[in-house]
């Protein structure tokens, strides 16, 4: 909605963020927000285009396609466009139980798949969804929802990421007595411990748990379910379990020198970062911290470029980051049109850093790590390289070759792993009972029940590494079956069931 021909009057907008050149002298967030007046400028630009593609939250062609809890866009957009800012905020909230964590880091597949994106640049949409939920802050308009009749049912969640969050927030909401089960200090998952402080301030994910707790879920941090308290002792004890555990299972990097001192895993070298954030006490070991040092960060995604924005903050004397894929294309390609997730080239918050940092763009493609080498004390000094070649076989399938002669040695003092994760960790699943399937816990979306009875999963540790957005929807999905379980009926909200 909006305007019909405002996006023919006005041009895109983003929030400007703060200087790369400043912003990495500390860890505070580096996006600044939209004034009301830009996202009430930016909502006038979506148009009346009928048949919105924003929230269709589908995979297509191995991404997501809009928004995977079906926002409202349209609608709240034209509610801040007319200044309506509390209405946008109910539309907002009717989808979203954490617009405030979507809004600053989701990746906007909405974005990708808005009407306006087949010919121009798209709507704002994820700037004006944060501009919505702080505004909400800010006014005072959100409030502990404290449910006023009880069902005498409970509920074990196990892990407080998104995924638990949401779960735990819809089922608190229908009455059930909630208990989340964490075995970090902070509860959060990778909003506290994984997403590093400038791309989410910390006090945002603590504003939201404390306000759970205040409506009446319960926390209980420094407990693994599974060490701490059995399996059993959760079945016996609550009428349902949820396993929102995340898919946190490292996948490690086999070359010859792995076990220098000196190669570190993404997790452990963020989550150190993180706590020292958090609280200044907190020794970072010498091996864990950039400062002075050549860093290698082998790994393209974004968990690798939130390392190399790490990094910088330690103060790093040189950053490469390695990744196996070539660049991708400035503009779409033929077999990535809208409304796909648009692959093309883009400079993140961590590289535009680098750049201004180092004068270049500090992404090395189509780079295979061969081998780490020591000096004569075991530490790390360097790695070797080649070059590879992506090809499609006769099956369609890509193949990756090394070119012959492009062999290269970098020095490295500290190298972090960043190439993803193999899926949930398995010891409390065994203790379960519960079965996987390639690597993720069986169990249907849509039903989301183990083969456990009363035993329910959801996030990543169901569907495999992904997105906070698609953890909240999980979370809300698995909210609905256990409602329904618990109660032989549910009245809270699905967008299965149209
Ligand atoms: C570095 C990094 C950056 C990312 N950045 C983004 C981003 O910018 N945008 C985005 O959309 N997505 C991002 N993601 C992905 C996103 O964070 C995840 O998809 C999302 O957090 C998954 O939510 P979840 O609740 O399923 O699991 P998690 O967030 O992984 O939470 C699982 C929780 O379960 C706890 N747990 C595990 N086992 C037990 C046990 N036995 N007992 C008790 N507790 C247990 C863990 O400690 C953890 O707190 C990022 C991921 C990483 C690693
Ligand atoms: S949650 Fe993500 S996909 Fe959905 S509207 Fe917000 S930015 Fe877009």
């Amino acid at each position: 909605m909006g305007k019909a021909t405002g996006f023919m009057e006005i041009e895109r907008e983003e929030a400007v963020d703060r200087d790369p050149v400043e912003r990495v002298k500390d860890w505070k967030e580096y996006s600044a927000p939209f004034t009301d007046e830009v996202a009430e400028r930016q909502g006038e630009r979506c148009m009346d285009c009928g048949t919105p593609f924003c929230h269709i939250g589908m995979e297509v062609g191995n991404a997501t396609s809009g928004c995977p809890v079906y926002n409202l866009i349209p609608e709240w957009n034209d509610l801040v466009y007319k200044g309506k800012w509390k209405d946008a905020l109910d539309r907002l909230l009717k989808t979203n139980n954490f617009p405030e964590f979507t809004g600053r880091v989701c990746p906007a597949p909405c974005e990708g798949s808005c009407t306006v994106a087949i010919s121009e640049p798209a709507i704002a949409i994820k700037n004006i969804e944060q501009a919505i939920i702080d505004k909400g802050f800010e006014k005072g308009w959100i409030k502990p929802r404290i449910p006023e009749e009880r069902t005498g049912k409970t509920v074990a969640i196990i892990g407080s990421g998104p995924a638990g969050m949401a779960a735990a927030d819809q089922l608190n909401q229908a009455g059930h007595s909630v208990t989340i089960y964490e075995r970090d200090d902070r509860a959060g998952g990778l909003l506290m411990y994984g997403i590093p402080n400038m791309k989410l301030e910390k006090d945002i994910v603590t504003r939201r748990i404390k306000l759970l707790e205040q409506e009446g879920v319960e926390i209980v941090l420094n407990t693994e379910v599974g060490k701490d308290i059995t399996a059993d002792e959760l079945k016996e004890q609550f009428d349902s379990v949820i396993v929102c555990t995340g898919a946190q299972k490292p996948r490690d990097l086999i070359v010859e020198g792995r076990e220098s001192s000196g190669i570190h895993l993404a997790m452990d070298y963020l989550t150190t970062a993180t706590k020292k954030v958090l609280d200044d006490k907190t020794v970072v070991p010498a091996t864990l911290n950039a400062a002075d040092k050549d860093v290698i960060v082998i790994g393209g995604g974004d968990t690798g470029a939130d390392c190399v924005a790490t990094a910088l903050r330690q103060g790093a004397k040189s950053i490469a980051q390695f990744g196996i894929n070539p660049a991708l294309p400035l503009k779409r390609t033929s077999d990535n049109m809208w409304p796909e997730y648009p692959q093309v080239f883009s400079l993140e918050y961590a590289h535009k850093e680098a750049k201004e940092a180092f004068g270049e763009d500090i992404r090395e493609y189509s780079v295979l790590t061969k081998k780490a080498v020591t000096d004569e004390n075991g530490q790390l000094k360097e790695l070797h390289t080649v070059e590879m070649i992506k090809t499609r076989d006769e099956n369609g399938m890509f193949v990756y070759q090394e070119t012959p002669g492009t062999e290269k040695v970098w020095p490295a003092e500290l190298v972090v792993i960043a190439i993803g994760f193999e899926g949930p960790e398995q010891p409390l699943l065994k203790q379960f009972g519960i079965e996987t399937n390639r690597n993720k816990i069986d169990a249907t979306y849509g039903e989301f029940d183990t083969n456990i009875e009363g035993v329910f999963a959801a996030g990543d540790s169901r569907r495999g590494p992904s997105l906070i957005v698609w953890a909240i929807n999980e979370g809300r999905e698995v909210a609905y079956a256990v409602d329904n379980y618990l109660m032989g009926a549910t009245s809270l909200p699905t967008v299965l069931a149209v």
